[in-house]
């Protein structure tokens, strides 16, 4: 039977324009631009310089601490510079430039066959050793060293693998092409975290949206012992970590506490593929699958994109940039960031790429609170939103904290919601910003 969250919740019009286009692989690009920083944690540290050759899957820089991720080179080629430049938030950061040979040549050993390899023969401290070297992060977005995921902290257990295949966020369709197209990777990548950790159960958590992925995954999960398919109630922001451990498990997460708090090790579908290719198949993260989209666009796709590739050349391949696009979006509407150029890399955390219309964009002038309470009856945490509003307002940093303004996912339901326009988000950002310098600073 399928299940969802318990608190708040709202239900945005999916717009999955191109959930039946089959992934297509995006061109070798003539020139890539990989950030040294595109996970949570310390940047990696650049260990090439201008001039050197480079294949594809070479390491180009190195992970800079315990929170941090290896860069592997996405095309053969030449390294051309290092140097800072915007990236897709608008910040300056670290990108090291590689120019195309042409050749595609990579690196020895990874295996790049279409073969399926089902033996999963290393110990589960290689297997975390191999998610490290092969610089995996979580590909939903939040990009969290995968490997440090997988190293529970003394005194936590993990219990079940979590694999999140809801993408509830509207127009998204990469996990959704990767279950249907790569179903049984995905089935092996969840039995090799399941190695790694320890667990003798997983669950792959779908959207009811998905009905084709829910088939294919349950008529090949009876292979893989341990492994179940749970169906969800179509719900935003089931994705959420928390909001997916309550459906599945109906344990509630409690504030400033991670998954394994409660027993879970929670990984995206994108990311579990990559963790069967880098463990099966020695492949470092050099390419993932970012869904290009939008109403007037002329080609919504899915594309197989080396990391590094220009969103613009994406936008290029799907048509161009419509007339009456009124933002770029890197990821999606509700929680996707506005990108100031699209002259920006993809990076290991591109799920999509959004062309929203003036139309879909338009702004409706703020009117007062009239306090009918519905963004605090949306709020999947639990908070109340319009007070958090009121109290950044106020610069009341000490309230904010009290009333958990660090526990908000950013999930954008209270702004949907709001009948009077209140950019509560928006405030709430600010907030969260203050505050969470002020906590750091403290500890
Ligand atoms: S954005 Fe934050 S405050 Fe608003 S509904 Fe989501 S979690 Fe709650
Ligand atoms: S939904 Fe908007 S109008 Fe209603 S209480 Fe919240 S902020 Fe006020």
């Amino acid at each position: 039977m399928a299940r969802t969250f318990r608190i708040g919740g709202i239900h945005p019009n999916a717009n999955k324009l191109s959930s039946g286009d089959p992934i297509v692989t995006s061109p070798l690009p003539s020139k890539v631009q990989i950030p040294i920083s595109q996970h949570i944690g310390a940047p990696a540290v650049p260990v090439v310089k201008r001039g050197d050759e480079v294949k594809v899957g070479s390491v180009i820089a190195k992970s800079g601490g315990f929170v941090s991720a290896n860069i592997h080179s996405s095309i053969s080629g030449k390294v051309q510079k290092i140097e800072d430049v915007v990236d897709a938030s608008g910040y300056k950061k670290t990108v090291i430039t590689i120019k195309s040979d042409g050749e595609d040549v990579w690196e020895e050993g990874i295996d790049r066959t279409e073969d399926i390899v089902r033996d999963i023969t290393l110990s589960a401290d290689e297997i975390v050793a191999r998610i490290n070297e092969c610089g995996i992060v979580g590909m939903g977005g939040a990009t969290f060293p995968t490997n440090v995921k997988l190293t529970p902290p003394k005194g936590m257990t993990p219990e079940v693998v979590i694999i999140n295949g809801v993408e509830c966020e509207p127009y998204l369709t990469a996990d959704h092409r990767v279950m249907l197209e790569k179903g049984e990777q995905v089935l092996i990548g969840t039995a090799i975290l399941m190695k790694a950790v320890g667990v003798k159960r997983a669950v792959i958590g779908i959207e009811e949206n998905k009905p084709d992925a829910i088939k294919h995954l349950s008529e090949l999960v009876g292979n893989y012992p341990g492994i179940e398919i749970q169906p969800l109630k179509v719900r935003y922001p089931q994705g959420g970590e928390k909001q997916l451990i309550d459906a599945v498990l109906r344990r509630q997460v409690k504030s400033g506490q991670l998954p394994i708090s409660v027993g879970a090790i929670v990984q995206n579908v994108g990311t579990t593929l990559a963790v069967y290719e880098a463990v099966q198949k020695n492949k470092p993260l050099i390419e993932r699958v970012v869904t290009v989209t939008g109403k007037s666009l002329q080609h919504p796709a899915n594309y197989l994109v080396r990391i590094g590739t220009s969103i613009s050349d994406l936008i290029s391949e799907s048509g161009g940039i419509p007339e009456d696009t009124a933002k770029v979006i890197s990821g999606g509407p509700m929680m996707g960031k506005a990108l100031v150029t699209d002259d920006v890399p993809t990076t290991k955390g591109t799920s999509g790429v959004l062309l929203l219309a003036k139309e879909d964009t338009k702004r409706k002038p703020m009117r007062n609170c009239i306090r009918c309470a519905k963004c605090v009856g949306v709020c999947p945490m639990g908070l109340n939103p319009a007070f958090l509003m009121r109290d950044t307002v106020f610069k009341d940093w000490d309230e904010l904290e009290k009333n958990h303004i660090m526990d908000c996912i950013e999930c954008g339901s209270c702004s949907y919601t709001c009948p009077a326009d209140r950019p509560l988000l928006d405030h709430i950002r600010q907030g969260k910003q203050t505050v969470g310098g002020i906590i750091r600073a403290r500890k």
